[in-house]
């Protein structure tokens, strides 16, 4: 036996971090990844359950798995994350060739659960969503492959309930980690030459950390810019509703942290919102944009829609599509709604065509294609001090990385620059990034 694991992701941030949090387990039990599907003894999928297409995929992949099986009958199966815990012994049902099921909170049992496998038993699963607070979790040492840039969850689960939203079904309530325990595993990624760090949260603006001394979320990123020794801190998810002006401040008054929000609007129409169960309205957040752009006016915006949503009439439409031509984001993940089986949207009527969602997902799309053009076309000419992370996808011996406010960047460099702040000058720009000149070293 060989022990070597392979793990498959999709989905999220947050479920490529868990990804690295289950091979840090796995290392702990003794073991080593293989380098690809034939050479592994145990196969996991870590699986995303948002949206129907993210699980269409899952199941996609995991027939393929099958063939692999038949081949070789040792191989073990395992599938981790949202998928499984939405899906839970169903998907066994539906393709025994699986041996077991792991939800996001059992990372720390797939090792028992590969180990009673082999000693005969079969479609295991292990779902359950202790009530605990994270800080008394064991939290396991994760096994990271970048060297420069890490994710480091703060709080986990979700507390709101977004009427479309499977998340907090699946991921269970909010539990924040202590503000303690998070300045230590940044300090220590620091020190082993960690440049940049994202805090990870389905809501990140609602973490608290526990402990003798409460901290605000503010409060979190003030200690890290002050204490941690990170060159860079960036954040995902905020939540319109739980942003305060003193995180706003706070960014502005720190130069390592980015210069980057992501602020899913969903919806720019109340009457859709409401039925969302966002508990914002237009009018407020137009309030923080106008607010976060005036303290850090050179900040990155970008943003989650969804159209279609039930009982999305075309006039509420055109009221995402003139608060996207208001706020101009840099960015926009963009879908058209589908029922997700176990929300409160589930009970709503799905009254607006297919043909009607993808033409309004085309129109915002072609839409913010062309605001992200001209906002690249703004920056001709400008420096932007960017972290190198190394060979650039578009290749001809281009080295890339990103700006603060996540702008990817591409230069002639060479491998000395990786790892390193630098400064480019715009020259010429992309659909989804720029290219430059490098000006100086910046740190
Ligand atoms: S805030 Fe809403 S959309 Fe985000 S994870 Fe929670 S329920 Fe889902």
């Amino acid at each position: 036996m060989t022990n070597r694991y392979y793990i498959q992701t999709f989905g999220c941030q947050m479920n490529k971090h868990d990804s690295e949090r289950i091979a840090g387990h796995l290392h702990e039990c003794g073991f080593k990844p293989a380098l690809g599907l034939e050479q592994a003894d145990v196969i996991l999928v870590n699986t995303c359950y948002v949206r129907e297409k993210a699980m269409s995929k899952v199941f996609a992949y995991l027939g393929r798995l099958r063939l692999l099986k038949n081949t070789r009958p040792d191989l073990i199966i395992g599938v981790c994350g949202c998928g499984a815990q939405g899906e839970g012994k169903a998907l066994m049902e539906r393709m025994p060739w699986v041996d077991f099921i792991s939800g996001p909170q059992e990372v720390l049992r797939i090792g028992e659960l590969v180990s009673q496998v082999r000693s005969g038993s079969s479609h295991l699963a292990a779902l359950s969503m202790p009530d605990l607070d994270f800080e008394k979790l064991p939290l396991v040492q994760p096994h990271r492959d970048d060297s420069l840039k890490a994710w480091v969850t703060i709080i986990e689960g979700c507390n709101n309930f977004c009427s479309y939203c499977v998340v907090p079904f699946v991921r269970g309530r909010e539990r924040s980690r202590t503000a303690r325990a998070i300045l230590q595993e940044c300090q220590e990624l620091v020190g082993q030459g960690y440049k940049e760090v994202t805090l990870l949260g389905q809501n990140v603006n609602s973490y608290r950390g526990p402990g003798r001394q409460t901290y605000s979320f503010p409060e979190l990123l003030d200690l890290l810019a002050r204490e941690s020794g990170l060159g860079r801190v960036r954040f995902v998810t905020s939540h319109p509703k739980d942003l305060e002006h003193s995180l706003i401040e706070v960014m502005a008054r720190h130069a390592s942290l980015c210069p980057f929000l992501h602020l899913p609007v969903q919806s720019g129409s109340d009457p859709v919102l409401a039925a969302m169960n966002r508990h914002y309205s237009i009018a407020h957040y137009r309030d923080l944009i106008t607010a976060v752009r005036s303290m850090i006016p050179d900040i990155g915006l970008t943003t989650d829609i969804i159209v279609g949503f039930p009982g999305e009439t075309e006039h509420d439409f055109q009221a995402t599509r003139s608060l996207l031509e208001w706020v101009r984001y840099d960015s926009a993940y963009i879908f058209h709604y589908q029922v997700r089986s176990g929300t409160a949207a589930a009970q709503m009527v799905d009254s607006v065509p297919l043909e009607v969602k993808l033409a309004r997902l085309a129109e915002l799309v072609e839409l913010q294609n062309t605001i992200t053009l001209e906002k690249h076309r703004a920056l001709l000419g400008k420096d932007l001090d960017i972290l190198v992370e190394g060979p650039s996808k578009r290749g001809q011996g281009l080295f890339s990385g990103r700006s603060g406010s996540n702008v990817i960047v591409h230069f002639a460099g060479n491998t000395h620059d990786i790892g390193l702040f630098r400064t480019v000058r715009v020259q010429e720009v992309f659909a989804h990034s720029v290219k430059g000149t490098l000006r100086s070293s910046t740190g």
